[in-house]
């Protein structure tokens, strides 16, 4: 969206179609943001003006790019082409046990159902073993979130806060009766290097240590600082407003709610999961193996100190950093061009100098009018805001290319044909607005500002029903 506003700016006269897989538009600001974070969602209503209100930007919404298009036709149809498809998968640990038990997720799964990805809904796998893992342990289960970044925060945030307080934002239904029906008990975020060098912001920190009801236990051996260590605090404020953090919270007492703590969070630095273990593709364990960090400062390693332990843990969430996935091409490709999209396995992103899309990972040549922004050009770094800087060097780039070569018209005139050839149900802004007032009055028959619509089958029965 930051790019569609940046091509209306920056091109005279130019319109600009918005391609997105599901029914509703705004990907990670409508799936990835947690719910209790609403102030980060309020750039939609500006995305949601400049979709449902411009002559010169159409919507084109349930079309994904693969299965029911293929970048040759994007390409044969358009003076340029734009991808910001973000990353659709997760890193892993490769650790014995991960891919065996239902109990350990991703956190991006975790994040998209109680979001209401249609990928992750009620009649998903991702729905059915969080409610196993949770009821298995019934009101004390222990959750274990891996790495120490913001995701890791919302994720711990989501699990430890009280339902009620949960039940007046847009998280789904689904995810709050799961949680309100089975509370956690404790949640562990374990870090694998030391405190210094935690990824995640102050003010999400502080957020997350002064939850109500919540006891923080974190050790001293976790705050303590080698010369290293100080030498990086030093030099990194947001690093240095972290510990700080959890010094006044570790000074204040573990249980800083007036009316005591039933739950707890633990913090654990230098520490990874080695195995996760259970019966019958239940998670029930996981070992926890110790580490030492070496290195000079800036280059901080953690390393296996040899010492383990059996933690009882019913969910795991892997929370090491999304990643993005090559897009695949199903669609019977009827393209003139039938263009291929280069992939850098390596970094996980679609190779680009500035943005502009390069022939492989080891060229600097690069397709002409080809374009990408956001996760997919840079990897899963930065905030929402991030993209928009992303966004605006990209159509930079596209500019200053077409100054030189001004691209050639298109062999074709749109994808309009093609798409209603395929039996494609296109979500046009006109059915984005009634999905949205729909989802805004569920919502308010709730007390919470929207209840999402959760499978794609149910947006569009719903906007179909209200034509
Ligand atoms: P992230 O900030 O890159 O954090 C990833 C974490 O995973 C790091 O602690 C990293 O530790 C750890 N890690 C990586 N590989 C590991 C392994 N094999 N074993 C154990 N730990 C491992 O990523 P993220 O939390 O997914 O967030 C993605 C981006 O979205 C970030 O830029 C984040 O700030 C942003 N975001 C912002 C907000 C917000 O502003 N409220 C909310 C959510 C996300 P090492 O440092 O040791 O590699």
């Amino acid at each position: 969206m930051y790019a569609v506003l940046a091509l209306t700016k920056t091109f005279d006269g130019a319109k600009v179609d918005v391609f997105e897989r599901y029914p509703a538009p705004f990907g990670l600001v409508r799936y990835g943001v947690a719910p209790d974070h609403a102030e980060t969602k309020l750039v939609t209503n500006k995305f949601h003006e400049t979709l449902t209100t411009r002559d010169d930007v159409a919507f084109y919404g349930n079309v994904q790019l693969g299965r029911d298009v293929s970048l040759g036709e994007l390409y044969d149809s358009y003076h340029g082409v734009v991808l910001a498809c973000g990353t659709s998968g997760d890193r892993r640990l490769e650790v014995p046990g991960e891919g065996e038990h239902r109990g350990v997720l991703g956190a991006r799964e975790f994040v998209a159902w109680f979001n209401g990805d249609p990928e992750h809904g009620p009649q998903s796998a991702t729905h059915a073993a969080v409610v196993e893992a949770l009821r298995s342990r019934d009101g004390d289960a222990h959750v274990a979130v891996i790495g120490v970044g913001n995701v890791a925060i919302d994720c711990a945030r989501v699990l430890l806060r009280d339902a009620d307080a949960l039940a007046g934002t847009d998280i789904c239904e689904h995810a709050l009766e799961v949680l309100r029906a089975h509370p956690v008990r404790a949640v562990s975020v374990i870090g694998r290097r030391g405190v210094a060098q935690a990824s995640f912001s102050p003010k999400e920190l502080r957020e997350l240590l002064n939850l109500r009801n919540v006891r923080v236990v974190i050790s001293d051996e976790n705050l303590a600082l080698e010369p290293e260590d100080e030498a990086e605090l030093a030099e990194n404020r947001p690093r240095r407003r972290a510990h700080e953090a959890f010094v006044k919270r570790k000074t204040a007492g573990e249980c800083a709610s007036e009316d005591g703590c039933t739950k707890i969070l633990n913090v654990r630095f230098l520490a990874s999961p080695l195995a996760f273990g259970g019966e019958n593709g239940v998670l029930s364990w996981m070992k926890l193996g110790r580490n030492e960090l070496v290195g000079a400062a800036g280059a901080r390693k953690s390393i296996a100190s040899g010492e383990t332990e059996m933690v009882p843990t019913a969910l795991a969430l892997r929370s090491v950093g999304y990643r993005a996935e090559p897009i695949q091409m199903t669609v019977k490709d009827e393209s003139l061009t039938q263009l291929r999209l280069p992939f850098d396995e390596k970094n996980r992103v679609v190779p680009n100098a500035y943005g502009a899309v390069a022939v492989s990972a080891d060229s600097a040549d690069t397709i002409p009018r080809l374009y990408v922004t956001g996760w997919l050009k840079r990897g899963p770094t930065g905030i929402i805001g991030t993209n928009l800087t992303c966004a605006d060097e990209t159509i930079a780039k596209m500019a200053a290319d077409f100054a030189v070569a001004p691209p050639p018209d298109p062999v074709e005139d749109g994808v309009d044909r093609l798409l209603e050839k395929r039996g494609v149900r296109v979500v046009r802004a006109a059915d984005w607005i009634q999905i949205d007032r729909l989802e805004r009055e569920r919502g308010a028959a709730r007390g919470k500002p929207r209840e999402k619509f959760v499978s794609t089958a149910d947006a569009l029965k719903a906007i179909d029903r209200s034509l």
